[in-house]
């Protein structure tokens, strides 16, 4: 056919660097090659080869990408969107575990570390042959981490960590944990300080949580800190208060801006090819113009969110990025996704049902990326202050 692609449409490609363009090119190929005839299969069971994939991905250059140093290759934030851009476009479950190895293990300990825990974990890490995982939300502290129960406290140079953390991503595969605590160096929510702790220390378990209708090629899990005895040297020394996590968590929220666009971009390719075979009513259904209507709009905002994730990308790389900048992001792209992910189904009618077609898996998907790293809600709140100057959280 005649079609034009949406990049074509956009001339989205003249906004990227050659060597951009080469890294999304190259991550694009993996994922269609090695993730996509597989996805929906580990999807379905639940059971994701995660030590084989962490391996490619490294190999791939893809974990912690945008670090320097330690066995990190050192690309710019927009080139590492654009990682996640793609692999979001396969599946949001591998584009979580490069998130969380990437932007909030990795990023933790080189930004937060001390020299002797960036070298110990960073290059096994950027290589894939350690899984970290960040711990941060428990069962009952969410959007307010503040209120968290999980503490640490001295016993002679030690420290000694009980609690619970929920809902932790590669919990049960990794080898270490990033995990965030109380403590009693500073009053209230400034005593929270973040530790290492490799997985194999007496007293961390960390139970996988079954039943999940999302993000089901993922691994999330709980965490259990039972009187878990860690040396001096484990509390990451840079980190003061929530200021830590929080700056963590922006750069896998950055990412996130560019990976929900991925996502929508699979459906609505999904939905077209799908409109221009189906016929309906003795011609096909991309004939028609209420689908149309629906393609033009939904491409709209593929675009859009693209131009946003983009222009967001340019910001981050001068280095000039606010969290509230990067909010403006996550909120728009991830709600604009679950939308067209959902319009996309109706095209693709019954047949949009099954695991056959990448649709409802990308949607259902969705539904925990619009929960995770600051719900729409929290972006809403955060967006507000920025613009009246008033803070609506509670
Ligand atoms: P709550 O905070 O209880 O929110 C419930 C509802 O209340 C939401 O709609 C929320 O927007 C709304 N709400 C909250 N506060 C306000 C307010 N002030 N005003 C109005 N409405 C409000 N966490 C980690 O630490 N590490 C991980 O690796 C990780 N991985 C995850 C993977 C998955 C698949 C999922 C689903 C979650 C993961 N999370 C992880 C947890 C995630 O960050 C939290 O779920 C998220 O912060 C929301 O917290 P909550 O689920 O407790 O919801």
């Amino acid at each position: 056919s005649n079609a034009q692609s949406l990049t074509q449409l956009f001339a989205l490609d003249s906004l990227l660097e050659q060597e951009e363009i080469d890294i999304r090119d190259t991550v694009r190929k993996f994922g269609n090659e090695r993730i996509r005839p597989h996805v929906a299969q580990w999807f379905e069971e639940a059971k994701l080869p995660a030590r084989e994939l962490a391996k490619e991905l490294g190999q791939l250059g893809v974990l912690g990408m945008h670090l320097d140093g330690y066995g990190c290759a050192g690309m710019s934030a927009t080139a590492y969107g654009l990682a996640c851009l793609e692999l979001e476009a396969v599946d949001s479950g591998i584009r979580s575990l490069v998130s969380v190895q990437g932007s909030l293990a990795m990023f933790s300990i080189h930004h937060w570390g001390s020299e002797e825990q960036k070298q110990e974990w960073l290059p096994r890490m950027a290589a894939g042959e350690a899984i970290g995982c960040f711990g941060l939300t428990e069962p009952d502290f969410g959007s307010n981490p503040a209120g968290m129960r999980t503490n640490a406290k001295r016993d002679g140079d030690d420290w000694i960590l009980n609690g619970t953390k929920m809902w932790i991503t590669n919990g049960s595969i990794a080898d270490v944990a990033v995990v965030w605590a109380q403590t009693d160096l500073e009053e209230g929510a400034k005593g929270i300080r973040g530790f290492v702790v490799p997985t194999d220390t007496p007293g961390f378990s960390a139970p996988e949580i079954h039943s999940k209708m999302s993000l089901r090629a993922s691994v999330t899990s709980e965490l259990i800190l039972d009187g878990v005895r860690l040396p001096s040297s484990a509390m990451m020394p840079k980190a003061e208060g929530l200021r830590g996590p929080l700056t963590s968590l922006g750069e896998a929220r950055f990412g996130i801006v560019f990976g929900a666009i991925g996502a929508a971009r699979d459906c609505l390719e999904t939905a077209v090819e799908y409109s221009q075979s189906r016929e309906v009513f003795d011609k096909p259904l991309a004939g028609y113009q209420l689908t149309q209507a629906k393609i033009a709009d939904m491409a709209l905002e593929v675009g859009k969110g693209h131009l946003l994730a983009y222009h967001l990308g340019r910001i981050k790389d001068r280095g000039e990025i606010a969290p509230e900048q990067v909010s403006l992001g996550k909120l728009n792209n991830v709600r604009e996704a679950i939308a067209i992910a959902r319009e996309c189904r109706t095209i693709l009618g019954a047949n949009g049902i099954t695991l056959e077609y990448p649709v409802i898996r990308h949607a259902n998907n969705l539904e925990s990326v619009l929960t995770y790293e600051g719900t729409s809600e929290v972006h809403q709140l955060t967006i507000g202050k920025a613009l009246t100057g008033e803070a609506a959280f509670r």
